[in-house]
């Protein structure tokens, strides 16, 4: 069994228990990780706090060299990194190396070129003089979608920001968390300024949110744990950070390029089997353009590859576990009982063995059903028609208790962007314009409080002092 990572060493669990890992599409036992306990989250915490004074004074630059160190190592070791995270989550491998392992490379990387032109020192307003400082020690909770991403855009800009961390990874994909410890290790991050525990959100998690000695938490996952993590955070008044769930709206207008459109939502809808917090998974297309948009969905999704992740042709991989498949197939199972209409996909197993589900379309989808509603986290696009006009799509696409992200596809930039503007939602993609890991990235409404990436990323883990002269 792997040990946890506390004060620069690896260390056994006080619990001394145990969580199985599972290869979702072999349904093999591939690793355990400690199930940890409270006493775990007290040294980690406690071994935080200490490094915090050292840390914090560490000059910015030289914080950011370590980063970079350990960006350097994740991109040399892409393959290695891209094989964990395919083989603990079934993203496909080509998916695991781009965006589950070089991009996160990058993101670090980002955090230590920041740490170079940022501007924590030297602003002046009148006759104050504001220094941005570190919030102090960080909790991380993070899930396993993008196992390695979700951690960096925590960990990168806290240690960036100079706070010190307690990372607890997901215990459904932890094991590219270990790698990362390792590599920070590696690199010589010194000990106590990263900590992570593995274990069960409501041990570990809990404990992290509740502990008066942690500063601030940064949690991405589900809508329902963010929500118990802000309550028992607000006990200490701690900074919170949520990056939650999402119901996103690809809005297609009259005039927009229909087959671009309609073939980019359903890939974004798909993409690492449609487990993406911020995936276009309702598609709203107008009444005259509609059949033919849903013919075009469901001919994109029939191209869809089901297999193995390592396999070349795979485009999609398994779900990660069969309570996440089971969850997905009750929502295909309960959108026909809504009276949505199968065009692609289904409730069929594509293989014998592995945690798959069939590339899905549902036409007929009427805003208010529950699979127009809640978050499904698998490869299920809505697709909704709207009769009347702007006002009407704008108000399907807002209509959800989510606000992350979303496309608007129009004749001319000009118009989808003044779409956009009346999104309540966080990102929106103007005509296809690609993912940029700089920009803010968060939710709006129940789909978070806070922004990861780039600059804003870096802002959430500062303070802000005002001295005046
Ligand atoms: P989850 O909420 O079940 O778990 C996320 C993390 O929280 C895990 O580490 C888990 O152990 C921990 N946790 C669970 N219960 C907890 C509790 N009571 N207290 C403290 N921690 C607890 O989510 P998941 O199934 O791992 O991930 C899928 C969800 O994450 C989806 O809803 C998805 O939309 C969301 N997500 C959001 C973003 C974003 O940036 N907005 C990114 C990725 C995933």
């Amino acid at each position: 069994m792997r040990h946890l990572y506390l004060n620069g060493a690896w260390q056994a669990s006080a619990s001394g228990e145990s969580i199985d890992v599972v290869n979702p599409a072999t349904e093999e036992l591939i690793d355990r990780v400690p199930a940890g306990s409270p006493a775990d989250v007290e040294a980690a915490v406690a071994a935080a706090r200490a490094a915090l004074p050292m840390w914090s004074a560490t000059a910015p630059a030289e914080r950011g060299k370590l980063l970079a160190a350990a960006a350097d190592l994740l991109h040399e070791r892409a393959d290695q990194i891209a094989r964990i995270v395919s083989t603990d989550m079934g993203a496909p491998y080509g998916l695991a190396t781009k965006v589950q392992t070089l991009m996160p490379a990058g993101v670090l990387a980002s955090y230590a070129s920041l740490t170079e032109t940022y501007d924590f020192d030297t602003k002046r307003i009148g006759s104050s003089w504001v220094l941005r400082e570190p919030v102090g020690v960080v909790g991380a909770i993070t899930p396993w979608n993008y196992p390695l991403h979700q951690i960096v855009c925590k960990v990168g800009p806290a240690l960036a920001a100079g706070c010190t961390v307690v990372l607890k990874p997901s215990e459904v994909a932890p094991l590219v968390a270990f790698a990362l410890a390792g590599i920070f290790d590696e690199v010589g991050l010194p000990p106590g300024v990263l900590n992570m525990v593995s274990g069960h959100g409501p041990v570990i998690g809990e404990a992290i949110a509740a502990h008066p000695d942690v500063d601030m938490v940064s949690f991405t996952g589900s809508t329902r744990a963010g929500r118990r993590v802000a309550a028992l955070a607000a006990e200490t008044v701690k900074r919170v950070a949520l990056e939650l769930g999402g119901k996103s709206a690809s809005v297609i207008l009259p005039g927009a390029d229909l087959q671009t459109a309609v073939k980019a939502t359903v890939a974004n809808a798909f993409i690492n089997s449609g487990q993406t917090c911020s995936a276009w998974t309702r598609m709203i297309v107008h009444r005259d353009q509609y059949d033919e948009a849903v013919a075009l969905a469901a001919q994109a999704a029939a191209k869809y590859t089901v297999g193995d992740p390592f396999d070349e042709g795979t485009r999609l991989g398994p779900l990660v576990s069969a309570v996440q498949r089971d969850r997905v197939v009750r929502y295909i199972n309960r959108g026909q009982e809504e009276g949505a209409r199968l065009v692609a996909g289904g409730t069929d197993r594509p293989l014998d063995r592995g945690f798959y589900v069939e590339p899905t379309v549902f036409a007929g989808v009427e805003p208010g059903m529950v699979i127009e509603q809640e978050e499904i986290f698998g490869p299920v696009l809505a697709v909704i028609p709207y009769t009347r006009g702007e006002d009407e799509a704008v108000s399907i696409a807002n209509g959800t208790p989510y606000g992350l992200a979303g496309a608007v596809w129009a004749d001319s930039e000009d118009n989808a962007v003044s779409v956009a503007r009346r999104l309540r939602t966080g990102q929106v993609a103007i005509n296809g314009g690609r993912f940029n890991p700089l920009a803010p990235f968060g939710g709006y409404k129940q789909s978070g409080i806070g922004r990861e990436l780039g600059e804003f990323g870096l802002e959430e883990y500062l303070e802000t002092k005002s001295l005046q002269m």
